[in-house]
């Protein structure tokens, strides 16, 4: 039996699709992509649900990814490491879990510093 993707994703591939191909295609090559903030979390799980259908279990994905994948904000230069952008999704260590004021400033799709404009996020893969 065939799948077939759904017809809105392939006229409207979210932004951040080439990204995802770029990195699993060539992990050795740096890669960056601007996104909005508020579509993060459904870039993590496109990311997830690519590396997984490549047989990456769940416990193996942030070890892929750590030290490789971060976000910075292009206005005010904020640095957000993948552990921490995983408190804010939701996930992740204990430990890393963002203040409730970023966590709020981020479900509302903005920066998490107080004063900061920015609604997006500059996604880096370094190799
Ligand atoms: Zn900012």
């Amino acid at each position: 039996m065939v799948r077939k993707k759904p017809l809105r994703a392939q006229a409207h591939p979210p932004p951040y699709d080439p990204f995802i191909a770029r990195i699993i295609g060539m992990p050795g090559q740096p890669a960056q992509c601007r996104i909005q903030l508020a579509e993060y979390p459904s870039f993590r799980q496109a990311l997830r649900a690519r590396l997984q259908a490549r047989g990456l279990h769940e416990e193996h994905i942030a070890a892929v990814l750590h030290g490789r994948l971060t976000g910075v904000c292009p206005i005010c230069q904020e640095r957000l490491s993948l552990e921490y952008l995983e408190g804010l999704c939701g996930a992740g260590d204990p430990a890393g879990i963002p203040s409730p004021r970023a966590l709020a400033r981020f479900a509302d799709g903005r920066c998490i510093n107080a004063g900061c404009p920015s609604r997006e996020i500059l996604l880096l893969w370094r190799s």
